[in-house]
């Protein structure tokens, strides 16, 4: 017998009306009409019910630090760097720890249960990793966190960061970070990437480094990393976050540069609420989105995910944990409005970041780990339109989060007394 059955729902694929059947903290059937009765039952009437959203590229070191010690008076990136600069020294375990588990009961609350969270390892006193660590550990029944290894002050440009690097990567890190477009030279960035992916080859580890977070077309270091990513055998293991300068690059060159892109399989993770707020501010008008190349990079069939990058940071000052509001960003800033391609930004905050993060059982189907969400929306582009209340949030079979559905009382006359605006659909005529 069943713990748990979900009726009556839709699933992102398109599937639906179909129940799910749970039992302990796995998935055991997907069926039109499952006849078992489960030891609960959930009667969800159409609604749509996906696999939890996942943010590859995040920084939970930075997050909810706003206003500490100063806001960021320009808004810019660089004036971000250098605040979070300033902050850094000051930072302690505790209060690393309590604003991170803060973001992840959000997280949780948003259907959010698997984050890969760069960590700055700048300073070698290596607090931000050593909380993190702790953090990761204390969320992990309810939330996959990956860590980063993350030097950003420039893997050579800062003096301490290469031996840190190794330090956090000894302590238990995940992921091999970097900055190449933040070094001193072009040489520097294209010398750091051939030892970061040297270090990952040895280490077994995959690479995820910011690059090409500049609107200049001659930020190239994609290239590169493509490159030793052939050169040290990480196909597949290896992406490339922001990558914001294939926005204004030569499309002749990139003609080039994509299929070597393909070559390596390489993963790109592009960041649509900060890249149009921090990119194109050397422009007047017109002003470049500094978006990369989204639906071109799908289309060559690279897997291609959007993150959320900060919240409340020195960096971006909005943000709520919110992979709806990535998704809606990254439609509108990318032109996502094809019907394929507006799967595709669904896709872009679910299953891709999940196979870019490697999660294991993920996904609607038997033997999957039970880790559900269901929206107060019927389908993805309404999920992703209204950023739909999620109703219940479900981990390894086990509802961990309930928001009741958003329903407006009305007081007009001769009209409904009730709203949800996820019925409010164009009428049949
Ligand atoms: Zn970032």
């Amino acid at each position: 017998m069943p713990d748990l059955v979900l009726r009556d729902v839709n699933l992102p694929d398109g599937r639906g009306p179909v129940d799910i059947a749970i039992a302990g903290s796995h998935i055991t059937e997907v069926a039109p009409e499952i006849a078992a009765q489960g030891t609960a039952e959930l009667n969800l009437a159409g609604r749509l019910v996906t696999p939890p959203f996942v943010d590859a590229h995040f920084h939970m070191d930075a997050t909810l630090s706003l206003g500490m010690p100063r806001l960021n008076r320009s808004g810019t990136l660089l004036e971000g760097i250098a605040l979070w600069g300033e902050l850094r020294p000051s930072l302690k375990h505790e209060g690393l720890v309590e604003r991170a588990l803060r973001y992840c009961d959000l997280a949780v609350s948003r259907g959010l249960l698997a984050i890969r969270s760069h960590v700055d390892v700048s300073d070698p006193r290596l607090v931000t990793a050593e909380a993190l660590i702790e953090v990761r550990e204390r969320v992990r029944h309810y939330l996959d966190l990956q860590l980063v290894a993350f030097p950003q002050d420039g893997y050579f440009r800062a003096p301490k960061a290469r031996a840190a690097l190794e330090r956090a990567l000894d302590m238990g890190l995940d992921v091999i970070g970097g900055i190449p477009h933040f070094e001193r030279t072009s040489a520097d960035g294209a010398a750091s990437v051939a030892e970061l992916c040297r270090i990952a080859a040895e280490r077994g580890l995959p690479v995820d480094m910011h690059c090409d977070e500049s609107d200049d077309p001659m930020s190239r270091h994609v290239e590169t990393l493509a490159m030793e990513t052939i050169r040290n055998g990480l196909q597949g293991r290896v992406a490339g976050s922001h990558l914001t300068s294939m926005h204004s690059m030569d499309n002749y060159y990139v003609s080039k540069l994509i299929p070597l892109m393909v070559e390596a399989q390489l993963h790109v993770i592009a960041n649509p609420l900060i890249n149009i707020s921090l990119q194109g501010r050397h422009d007047t008008y017109p002003k470049r989105r500094g978006l990369t190349r989204v639906p071109e990079l799908m289309e060559a069939g690279l897997t291609v995910a959007f993150g959320h990058d900060c919240v409340m940071d020195p960096w971006y000052s909005m943000g709520s944990g919110d992979m709806l509001e990535v998704a809606q960003m990254g439609v509108h800033v990318a032109q996502m409005t094809s019907v394929i391609a507006r799967q595709q930004a669904f896709d872009a905050v679910t299953t891709n970041p999940a196979r870019i993060m490697g999660l294991q059982g993920y996904g609607i189907a038997p033997g999957c780990r039970a880790d559900l969400v269901v929206l107060q929306a019927r389908d993805p582009l309404e999920a992703i339109r209204l950023r739909a209340r999620r109703l219940y949030v479900i981990r390894a079979g086990r509802i961990i989060a309930e928001t009741e559905p958003e329903i407006t009382r009305l007081s007009l006359p001769d009209r409904g007394a009730e709203l949800d605006a996820s019925l409010i659909v164009p009428p049949a005529d």
